[in-house]
């Protein structure tokens, strides 16, 4: 797994400032909250609530350590990049289904469409409904063929697979 695919899936989770906590994180192996506020400079309650959404994720992980002195439980939080990778072959996966079930749903349904232009298209059990008029617009329906639909949505699929193999 790549370094740079690790941050730029952090910075689409919580943006620059994620990087720049996980960034600190990495080089310091591992860090408390207060740490990391002090080294990058961002607020305790931002550092948190970045924390802990990495942490929903596994991305980061924490454990508790009882201070000798005080008594007091110290939290250190640490990256967990191995992680990741379940983490995009299961967001993969999902589009997959989502994909799949676009394709059925299309090669199932005979589609019609208004004459006026972009009222979207609508499945013939709607249209028989409508009298073969627009619900949005009322202008006649016309027949509307999905082979290019299709055929994008097969491609999509395809190519997914063949890169969820490879991985
Ligand atoms: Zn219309």
């Amino acid at each position: 797994m790549s370094e740079s695919r690790l941050f730029e899936v952090i910075f689409k989770l919580g943006g620059e400032e994620a990087v720049k906590i996980a960034r600190q994180l990495k080089k310091m192996g591992r860090a408390t909250e207060d740490d990391i506020t002090k080294a990058t400079g961002v607020n305790l309650n931002e550092v948190r609530k970045i924390l802990f959404k990495l942490r929903s994720f596994s991305l980061v992980s924490s454990e508790s350590v009882q201070d000798k002195n005080s008594g007091w439980l110290i939290y250190y939080w640490m990256l967990q990049p191995d992680r990741l990778e379940s983490l995009i072959r299961s967001q993969k996966k999902r589009v997959l289904e989502k994909l799949e079930e676009k394709l059925a749903y299309e090669k199932s349904h005979d589609f019609y469409r208004c004459v006026n232009g972009p009222c979207g298209k609508i499945a013939f059990e709607e249209a028989v409904e409508s009298f073969f008029r627009c619900p949005k617009c009322g202008g006649p329906l016309e027949h509307f063929d999905n082979t290019a639909v299709l055929e994008v949505l097969e491609r999509e699929i395809r190519k997914l697979k063949e890169e969820m193999e490879r991985e």
